[in-house]
This record gives structure tokens, sequence and C-alpha cells, in this order.
């Protein structure tokens, strides 16, 4: 039987959702107070700590550290720049979007140094990302992806035929891959619980189950007392829109995966994947996956994209038709695995800012900051903004607080039912787009994704 929920494999691989922490216990001071404890809000908790040891810190949670995507993603610690380089060649030009490379780039690197030097175990193998192509649409964009690419430094780019690609991980139909050496494999759970040991260590102060209902400069109000602290932290995410005057900020968009039982060894000689790259394809709706530690492929994408009104989560419980699509496609990707039960399925919610783009920020005058806005791609750039909230903080004038997604604010989103219909528009017209190019019916990309991508802004 399936495991529906229970918010994720990874936690229910952990024996499920920790001991709860005590909840805040009434009114408190604070030099600095985080609003959500994701690796965002962990991650900032903990270079502040490391710098400063006597900060009083105080992390606010509503239910339990790392209950939110960061307990629940696909375990890409890649060096993706979400919404892509372009955006900031426009908007500083290019040797800030090549520094933005660079640092993210030094971020997965960053977050394995980290983990071997506090001792958290988190099944990181840096394995590299391989993203294939099973159609000729998707080959066309394998391609362009691949000199587009090549045209910038440090992005260290392989394309491979389709036999080469086979001999790295054996994927039924692929015709390309596109590799590249800087990603890592991680355990979403793993990384967050040892992180928060981590940081409680360094005495940083965590209290669950309390959930911040307004946040205003000097303050997080909650429905157990108000945190009154100079610096005040959102790392909310795809919950944002929760909290009262942020309705509209970031659209909480979901997305869902499953994971098998173990595969027994004779399949994975079949398969191959000994180097334990992140594999991800050149579908409009992507597929993301990875082979677990214990030999298991947790395999995700998106499902029912987006809930009316911006409504955010059940715990991670999953449409039974999302859950068989899912089943579907992995089968169909690895025939060899199609008779191997899928063990678990849950969902979680991203957040996605109106026009992609990641942010980090801190106003000087009120003390707020902010960071998120990730889309699918926050395992790394969490670490990063959490470094680069801290030296905002601390008033540090690091390479890191010049890098072009500081300060950057996007506009907020349209009302309902505006929203849910543009999110329903798009996605229907992705999964059109895939389904003709699957169909061997256009060798470019169909022509509904290219009217996604203009409804959608990227
Ligand atoms: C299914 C899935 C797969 C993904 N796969 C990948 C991947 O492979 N690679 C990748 O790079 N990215 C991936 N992502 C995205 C990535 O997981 C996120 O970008 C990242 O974890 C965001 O971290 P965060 O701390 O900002 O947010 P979250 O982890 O969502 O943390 C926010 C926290 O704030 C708490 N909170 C929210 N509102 C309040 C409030 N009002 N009061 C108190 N607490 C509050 C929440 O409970 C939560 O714990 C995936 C996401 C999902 C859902």
């Amino acid at each position: 039987m399936t495991i529906n929920g229970e918010v994720s494999f990874w936690w229910s691989q952990l024996g499920g959702a920790p001991a709860p922490r005590t909840p805040l216990p009434g009114s408190r001071e604070a030099d600095v107070c985080i609003v959500g404890a994701g690796y965002t809000g962990l991650w900032t908790a903990y270079y502040l700590a490391r710098a400063q040891p006597d900060l009083r810190i105080i992390v606010l949670e509503q239910r339990f550290a790392g209950f939110g995507a960061s307990g629940r993603n696909g375990g890409w610690l890649t060096n993706s720049v979400t919404g892509g380089r372009a955006q900031y060649v426009r908007s500083h030009g290019r040797d800030a979007a090549v520094a933005h490379q660079r640092a993210l780039n030094e971020t997965v690197d960053e977050v394995i140094d980290v983990a071997a030097r506090e001792g958290i175990d988190a099944d990181i193998v840096k394995g590299g990302e391989l993203n294939i192509a099973r159609s000729p649409a998707q080959l066309a964009r394998l391609r362009a992806a691949a000199d587009d690419e090549r045209s910038w430094p440090d992005t260290n780019v392989e394309e491979w035929d389709a036999a080469a690609t086979a001999s790295r991980i054996s994927v039924a139909g692929a015709v390309g891959g596109l590799w590249h050496p800087h990603a890592a494999r991680i355990h979403a759970a793993k990384l967050a619980s040892g992180l928060v040991t981590v940081v409680e260590r360094l005495g940083v102060t965590i209290h669950e189950d309390t959930r911040v209902t307004e946040i205003s400069s000097g303050r997080a109000v909650t429905d157990r007392g108000t945190v009154r602290a100079p610096f005040v932290l959102r790392a909310t995410e795809g919950f944002t829109p929760d909290l009262r005057g942020q309705h509209r900020v970031v659209l909480p968009m979901n997305s869902s995966m499953i994971a098998t039982e173990p595969l027994p060894a004779a399949i994975w000689d079949e398969i191959g994947w000994d180097g334990r790259d992140v594999l991800g394809d050149f579908a409009h709706v992507y597929m993301y996956a990875q082979r677990t530690a214990d030999d298991r492929i947790a395999f995700g994408g998106r499902g029912v994209p987006y809930r009316y009104g911006s409504r955010v989560d059940a715990d991670g419980r999953t449409h039974r038709r999302t859950i068989g699509a899912l089943s579907a496609l992995l089968r169909e990707f690895f025939p060899a695995a199609s008779e191997i039960p899928i063990a678990h399925a849950w969902s979680g919610v991203l957040g996605v800012p109106r026009d992609w783009a990641a942010a980090v920020g801190m106003d000087a005058a009120t003390g707020l900051g902010w960071a998120g806005g990730y889309v699918g791609t926050g395992v790394t750039a969490t670490n990063l903004a959490g470094r680069t909230l801290a030296d905002l903080v601390l008033g540090r004038d690091t390479d890191i607080v010049r890098l072009p997604w500081v300060g950057h604010r996007a506009r907020r989103w349209e009302i309902e039912p505006l929203r849910w219909l543009a999110v329903q528009g798009i996605y229907a017209a992705y999964r059109a787009a895939d389904r003709v190019e699957d169909h061997g019916r256009s060798a470019r990309t169909a022509w509904p994704a290219a009217v996604a991508d203009i409804i959608s802004g990227r």
C-alpha cells in the first residue's frame, strides 16, 4: 500500500515528525527573529550564530523545523539560477550574471563542506546533474540549452549522445543527455534535521507549533505572544500568502513526488545510475529524480499545480491522479522497475514570485528581511540566501551582498480568479505541448508551450 502524505517519505524514513520543541511561551525579546524553520531560516540562523555567538536568535515555526519544502524536496543540490541568468544580464549586466552563477556553483560545495564539518549525514553524493531528452523537440531544447550553457564560463556542461547517456543511466527512449558536475544528491529531511541539531548546539532557540500571523518592523506576532527584535526575517516561502498583508507576494505551487520500494541489485545492473547523478528531463512539465541511498527511485513532477485562493497544504496529501501519472512516467522511464511497488507519495509547496526570480533582501530602515521565491530550485539557493541575510544583518560588505538578486522585489500576483485561471492555463498548455512532442508531431517546441511562457512571464 502506498503511503499518501504524512509530510514526506524523507520524514517517514526518519521515523515521522520529530518530537515537538516547545512553542513560544509568551512574548519575548531577541536580537534577530526568524520566521520559518526551513533551510532558509536554518541557514540564516547558522551563519548568524557562527559569526556572532552572543546574538539572541529566535526561530518561529508553525509546525516543526523542516515541515515545508525543505523536508520534502527531490534532493537536488544543484547550481540552478532560479529564473535564469538572462534576467541579471538585463538588470545588472553580464558580469553580475556570471558572479551569480559562480556563487551558486560555490554554494553547492559550501553545503557539502559545512555538512562534513558539522557532522550532518545527509546521504550527500556529488554525482552531477543529468537532463535527458526523449523526443525530437526535447532534443532540440537540449541542444539549445547546451549552446547557451557553453557561452558562459564555469558551467562545465557535457553533451552526450544516446549511447553515452544510456551508459550513465539507462532511461527508455532517451536520445541524448546534458550533464554538468555542479550538483549533488541529498536526503531532504536529513539535511533539515541535521541543521536543527547544529543550530541548537550553537545556542539558537527554535519554537515550534507557533504560527506567526503578522510581521511588522520590530515584531513578529503569533497566537502565543509577540517576539520583538530589531531584525525580523521572513523565511516562509510557499506559506507566505497566509501572513497578513502578504497574500499576493508569492504563488504557492505544488510539486509532487513518489518513492519506490528499494530496487534489487539485478535491476540496478540494468539501469546503471552508479554515479548517483540527479536526473531530470527536457519536458515542459518536467520530472526530477534521484537514486536514494537505500536504492529506491524518488521521482517527482508537477501534480495539481495550484489550489484556488493560494490555499497551501494538507501535510503532503497527494491527488490519486497525480500518483498515477507519476507512477506511469516512472515505469515508462524504467521498464525494468515496473513491478516495483510505490512506497510513498507526497507533495509540497514552492514559492513562485510573479517574475520567477528568487530574491533576498533587508530594509535597513525597518529591519525587515526576506528571502525566497526559489520556485523548484531552492536547495542550494537557500544556503546562499542564509549567508546573505546574515551579512546584511551584521552590516558586512561582502561579495555576496552585491549579487544581483539582493534587494530585488517582484510585482504582486493578480487577484483571484485571474491567478487560478493563469496557472491552470499555463499547465494545461505545457501538458498539451508535451503530448504533441511525445507523439513526434513536432520536432521543435510545440506552440502551446510558447504561449504558456508568455502568460507566465518566463
Ligand atoms: C516536492 C518538492 C520538490 C523539490 N525539489 C527540489 C530539488 O530537488 N532541488 C531544489 O533545489 N529545490 C527543490 N524544491 C524546492 C526547495 O525544496 C525549496 O526551494 C526550499 O526548500 C525552500 O526552503 P525555505 O526554507 O525557503 O522554505 P520551506 O522549506 O517551505 O520552509 C518554510 C517554513 O516556514 C514555516 N512557516 C511558514 N509560514 C509560517 C508562519 N506564518 N509562521 C511560522 N512558520 C511558518 C513553514 O512551516 C516551513 O517550515 C522542491 C520543493 C518541493 C515542494
